[in-house]
């Protein structure tokens, strides 16, 4: 049996609000983390150790993965060389492939049309000399999206016409980048699953999410999505994470297209727990976070059943300050990450508001 025991050290490498409901699962089952963070504060508030430096402190990251049984991260733009240097000392799962994948949009999609999964239409857009095929691959209509360190809506540009290319891309500092092609979906699902040392695969229901201002506002189970739709959905999300030989929860974020020949579309992946995910914290018996924990802790799997009905919808901001009326409603579970300012786009929290199951 490889299965970590109880008492064993769990690292994160990331000290955000995904690495703080890491380590609070963690804890409920005995386990410890261990926080690796470029900033003080945030999970390593509640965990049993920290480390405060840069990722690229190649030297500390060794130091922090000796004193770990496994290593984890929290969030996709871990430097690989942090995670080649902990790897050499200690398992790190999900496995730096997926960082690898994840960190680039042009190797992401490139990986998931490789596997027959169809994902927008794309084009590489590294310099002023790729703009004619760009443009010619793509239509005039599109999103320029930087290949790296883009989130939340940030790091992307839409453009109207080929004259719109130009200064879309000086917007993105001539970054390189990624052309797509605009997709008329009906709505945005994705899925999660959560894939043992094993290879065993178990999924959560699909949610359907709603952005506001390009960050993520609601996150609402059951979606309307239909049962041969949500099957050909999590087999997609099944696929990748064999491919990738993952380990642990994965984000799929889709667009759905009811009619279409191919209704599911992958718009990206994040190898880590995920905030479309944070409704299974009160809506199911084991939570996206803790078979994560389980996952990388070679434990068998919880079951990701649902007991509930529930829309998930996360505090930006100052909507955090109505924390006082959030944990007065029936039916509600409020979530605060303990971050000291609210600053518009921040993410401070969330509300899980439950119903009857239909
Ligand atoms: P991303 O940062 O790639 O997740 O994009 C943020 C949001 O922009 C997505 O959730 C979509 O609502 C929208 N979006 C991104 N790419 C496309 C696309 N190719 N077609 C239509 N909408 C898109």
């Amino acid at each position: 049996m490889t299965a970590l025991a109880p008492g064993s050290t769990i690292g994160i490498m990331g000290g955000g609000q995904l690495g703080r409901m890491l380590s609070l699962a963690a804890a409920q089952l005995g386990l410890k983390c261990h926080i690796y963070s470029d900033v003080p504060g945030g999970a390593c508030d509640v965990a049993a150790a920290s480390t405060i430096g840069p990722y690229e402190d190649v030297d500390k990251v060794r130091a922090f993965a000796a004193s770990v049984d496994v290593v984890t991260y929290e969030f996709e733009n871990v430097p690989l060389q942090a995670a080649a240097a902990a790897e050499a000392v200690a398992p790190v799962r999900p496995g730096p492939k997926a960082l690898a994948v994840a960190q680039d949009r042009l190797e992401e999609k490139t990986f998931i049309s490789a596997l027959g999964i169809p994902v927008a239409p794309f084009a590489a857009v590294d310099s002023s000399s790729a703009f004619e095929t760009a443009l010619a691959t793509i239509g005039h209509a599109g999103i320029l999206k930087t290949r790296r360190l883009g989130y939340d809506g940030k790091g992307q540009v839409r453009i109207r016409s080929a004259a719109e290319l130009a200064p879309a891309f000086d917007a993105l500092q001539r970054a390189p980048s990624v052309l797509e092609g605009l997709v008329p979906f009906a709505y945005e699902v994705s899925v999660l699953v959560v894939r043992a040392v094993s290879g065993e695969v178990r999924f959560y229901d699909i949610p359907l999410n709603t952005h506001k201002d390009g960050i993520l506002d609601t996150s609402t189970v059951p979606s309307p999505l239909p049962a041969a739709h949500a099957t050909r959905a999590t087999d997609i999300a099944g696929a990748i994470a064999a491919a990738l030989d993952y380990v642990g929860v994965l984000g799929v974020e889709m667009f759905y297209l009811p009619d279409a020949p191919e209704p599911l579309v992958v718009n990206e992946i994040a190898p880590r727990v995920h905030n479309s995910g944070h409704w299974t914290m009160d809506a199911c018996l084991v939570s996206q976070f803790e078979n994560h924990i389980r996952a990388v802790a070679d434990w068998p799997l919880g079951p990701t059943g649902r007991h509930a009905d529930v829309t998930m919808t996360n505090l930006i901001g100052d909507d955090a300050a109505r924390w006082h009326a959030f944990a007065a409603e029936p039916n509600a579970a409020v979530h605060l990450y303990g971050k000291p300012e609210p600053r518009p786009g921040r993410k401070m929290g969330h509300v899980n508001r439950l119903r009857k199951r239909s």
